[in-house]
């Protein structure tokens, strides 16, 4: 039995990640969770999985919630609240599943108390990559992805030897703009933005995908996790996220993982692993579907692909800025504050701005994670 802190429950990985709880019952049982303020479905997951431990964004939605959840459950809200109910202590494993860097302190506090992570927020391994990674291995915990890119490689990766790694090919459906040029991108909605063509997902992460700062961010994750310099780390258009990334190896040999779109795959692995169980997934049919397409991926048409690359070479805390910059500038975007393309802008203005720290602490970090957040702001308003 595995017992799951599971932090976002209400969001598309939390809800998904529910679903293969229930799946389970004899292998997997929530004893903790938390929720933003999605009051409706954050009730639901309580009452379904009567989890021991719920934490919530703030003080209203407690006030609003406590009346009618059982007073065997211990509820709290807050940034405390958060890391609290990453590192209960009756969870063996957390699904970190929170959208932003919100999600990095929770993280290292679960590391500490030896939970082993499924880790969905790539914004924690974005921001602080070397310190989350570095306490891992510390603590002796494992880091498993739940990225589906991530998942591939790791999967493709079993049994191999990380010195005979060529490069990863970490590929990318191109998000809901795929087919514009970048002057086609001058009017486009936030309506038709947050129409991805293969997955369905929260509304950060559909604008990073038609962005391209998705793909950036992941790149970045993968620099992390599977310890590769970027220049062994590349990019490849596939837009019907069939096959979900891949591994070259020294004798040319090439290692892919396929399946139907579907993120509760990478998911239920990250929570079997090593191990495997059956999943009422679409199976996938290649006779049906006839033909995959491939294309490279142009950083000048994908600026925010750029971006990342570069942030990520030059390391210390430019990937923090990279992250806080987009996280503002995603949120402004989403409320009609600013057009599609500013994201680009205001994500190129902060990182020319700053003066880079190498080997950041902890607090350096925080400190530019709130600085970077600002500026950017005062940008906009
Ligand atoms: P959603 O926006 O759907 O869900 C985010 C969750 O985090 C919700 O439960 C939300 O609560 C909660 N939350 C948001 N802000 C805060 C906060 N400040 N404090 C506490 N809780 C908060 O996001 P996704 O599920 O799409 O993505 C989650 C993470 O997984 C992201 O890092 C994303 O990049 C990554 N990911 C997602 C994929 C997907 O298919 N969706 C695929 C691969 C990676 P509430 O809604 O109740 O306010
Ligand atoms: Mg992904």
């Amino acid at each position: 039995m595995k017992y799951i802190s599971l932090l976002g429950a209400t969001g598309s990985i939390g809800r998904q990640t529910l679903d293969v709880i229930r799946q389970h019952p004899t292998e997997f049982r929530l004893v903790s969770m938390s929720f933003g303020r999605n009051v409706k479905e954050g009730l639901k997951a309580i009452e379904e999985f009567q989890p021991s431990y719920v934490a919530v964004q703030n003080k209203e939605v407690f006030d609003q919630i406590r009346p009618v959840v059982p007073s065997n459950i211990t509820l709290n809200y807050g940034p405390e609240a958060l890391i609290e109910a990453a590192a209960f202590e009756k969870a063996t494993i957390l699904v970190n599943a929170v959208i932003g860097s919100v999600g990095l302190l929770p993280t290292l506090q679960a590391i500490k108390e030896k939970k082993d992570i499924a880790i969905a927020n790539k914004e924690t391994l974005v921001t602080a990559g070397h310190i989350v990674t570095a306490a891992a291995k510390e603590n002796n915990v494992n880091l498993i992805p739940v990225d589906s890119e991530h998942s591939a490689i790791f999967q493709a990766l079993q049994g191999e030897r990380h010195k005979n790694i060529e490069r990863l090919i970490v590929t990318a459906s191109g998000g809901s703009f795929r087919d514009k040029t970048r002057d086609e991108l001058k009017d486009v909605t936030v309506k038709q933005a947050l129409n991805h063509p293969n997955w369905s997902m929260g509304a950060k992460i559909t604008i990073d995908s038609a962005t391209m700062m998705n793909k950036g961010l992941e790149v970045i994750e993968a620099h992390w996790l599977f310890d590769l310099p970027y220049d062994k780390i590349d990019v490849l258009l596939h837009k019907e996220s069939i096959i979900h990334s891949m591994v070259e190896f020294h004798d040319g040999s090439v290692m892919a993982q396929l399946g139907t779109p579907d993120m509760r795959v990478p998911i239920q692995y990250a929570l079997t692993y090593p191990d495997r169980l059956p999943l009422n997934t679409e199976r996938l049919n290649l006779a049906k579907l006839g033909q995959l397409h491939f294309k490279e991926a142009d950083l000048k048409r994908f600026r925010c692909l750029h971006f990342a690359y570069e942030s990520g070479k030059i390391g210390g805390t430019m990937p923090t800025v990279l992250n806080a910059a987009n996280e503002v500038a995603v949120q402004a975007f989403l409320t009609d504050a600013i057009s599609f393309l500013t994201i680009e802008d205001l994500i190129e203005e902060a990182l020319s701005k700053h003066n880079v720290i190498h080997n950041p602490s902890l607090d350096d970090i925080i400190q530019v994670d709130a600085e970077t957040r600002k500026y950017v702001q005062s940008l906009i308003s």
